[in-house]
């Protein structure tokens, strides 16, 4: 083993949150990050983040959370209404339900959020327009081969490229996914005057039957919102979302009609839920999965995006403290993430239940059939454990022989 192998750079494949914080962290444990990501540039839609106290101890960690509380805003409680009469079902307060964390909710542009990531890392370190096609595992590096023809060397080849990540693929890992029966779209709009419907620095969820539309405030008139609607597997929703929105939630007060109508086309997204079904390994010598890639969940509450957070922190913690040339640093990495991240899916699993609930012979909202009681123990016991993520120190590499 030469010590040439320091030199080659951890390769990541998607430039999405989990690689850009995963990119970070790497660069500030003393680690030469580099990144290929496929499309030309960043997505140019605006769609919100919502980033718990988890997330933000890793952006602080990174000199990054600062700069994202200036651009976003803090939410400090949240509630779940009845659309039909208004009703609060569930109301929290992020401090006191937290367990033992300072905790808080950052909402700010994800776009705002990956621009910063962006502009920590030397322009020469994410290279657009660079599409994975395959790899081939050495004893000690990775042959990275992209589509363009063209082809580096990785000291370790970390796929942090989605759902359907190519990385995982080529692995020969088949993961099987389970569609949640759900999908949601997201939009950013400008709009003055919804202090009433969407108060600023109160999270809002709106329930009714398989339906369910959120909002919080990114800033004073701007408003960040989802809508979330069950939806039969494969199910086709074509451009322009605003009118499927409309016919599904047109009707809901809260003036839904007006925050769909005045968004942008251009700035909704959607995307249908899936979640993992059987577990695969993370790691294969010396390439390794993460975020999306790794332990797709169910989206409720903004968790996937936190855990991505953590995943990144947590591998450059691991590779500095092993070094990336012993195995046990990524052994160590999906050893302590595996629990974690198994136990947030299994609490957003309760919650879709209780949340997406449309049975025909439950005429009422989910408060009525499961009760009042059983509705806020589920959604305290995931409140507990999202916030519980201590991000500690990213020491310098350790570059053991
Ligand atoms: C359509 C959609 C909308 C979402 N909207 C929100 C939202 O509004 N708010 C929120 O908090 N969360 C949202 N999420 C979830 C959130 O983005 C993810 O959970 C989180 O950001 C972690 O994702 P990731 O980085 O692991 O994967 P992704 O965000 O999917 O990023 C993967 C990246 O890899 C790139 N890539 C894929 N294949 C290759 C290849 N072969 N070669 C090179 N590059 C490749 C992709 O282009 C992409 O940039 C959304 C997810 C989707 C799919």
């Amino acid at each position: 083993m030469s010590a040439a192998t320091y030199r080659r750079p951890v390769v990541i494949i998607g430039a999405g949150l989990t690689g850009l914080v995963t990119a970070v962290s790497m660069q500030r444990a003393g680690l030469t990050p580099l990144i290929f990501e496929k499309k030309p540039h960043l997505p140019h839609a605006k769609t919100g983040v919502a980033l718990w106290g988890n997330g933000m101890r890793v952006l602080d960690r990174l000199g990054v959370g600062t700069k994202l509380r200036t651009c976003g805003l803090a939410t400090l409680s949240s509630e779940i209404v009845n659309s039909t009469d208004g009703r609060v079902l569930f109301n929290f307060n992020f401090s006191e339900e937290s367990s033992g964390h300072v905790n808080e909710i950052i909402v700010a542009e994800l776009n705002e959020l990956k621009q910063l990531l962006l502009e920590e890392l030397p322009s020469e370190s994410v290279l657009f327009n660079k599409e994975l096609d395959s790899f081939t595992q050495h004893g000690d590096y990775v042959d990275v081969h992209l589509a363009d023809g063209s082809s580096a060397e990785g000291a370790i080849l970390i796929g942090a490229d989605g759902l359907y990540s190519r990385v995982r693929s080529r692995l020969k890992l088949q993961m099987s996914h389970r569609y949640a029966g759900y999908s949601t779209w997201r939009g950013v709009t400008n709009m003055t005057n919804l202090s009433k419907e969407f108060p600023l620095q109160l999270g809002r969820e709106i329930w009714g039957k398989g339906r369910r539309f959120g909002a919080m405030h990114i800033r004073t008139g701007t408003l960040y919102w989802y809508a979330v609607a069950n939806a039969r597997n494969g199910e086709v929703f074509l451009r322009p979302f605003k009118k499927t929105l409309l016919n599904k939630f047109g009707d809901w007060d809260f003036r839904c009609r007006e925050i769909i109508d005045a968004t942008d086309e251009r700035n909704i997204t959607r995307h249908d839920v899936q979640e993992r079904l059987q577990p695969v390994p993370w790691v294969e010598n010396r390439v390794v999965l993460m975020g999306e890639a790794a332990h797709p969940i169910t989206e409720n509450m903004h968790l996937s995006t936190c855990l991505a957070v953590e995943d990144g922190h947590c591998l450059a913690q691991m590779l500095a403290e092993y070094g990336v040339r012993d195995p046990l640093g990524l052994e160590m990495y999906e050893r302590t993430r595996k629990p974690r991240c198994l136990a947030v899916a299994q609490r957003s699993r309760r919650i879709e239940r209780i949340a997406q609930l449309e049975h025909p012979l439950a005429r009422w909202l989910p408060e009525r059939v499961l009760g009042r009681r059983r509705l806020a123990t589920a959604l305290r016991r995931i409140l507990r454990i999202i916030p519980d993520y201590t991000a500690g120190d990213l020491p310098g590499p350790i570059l053991r022989s």
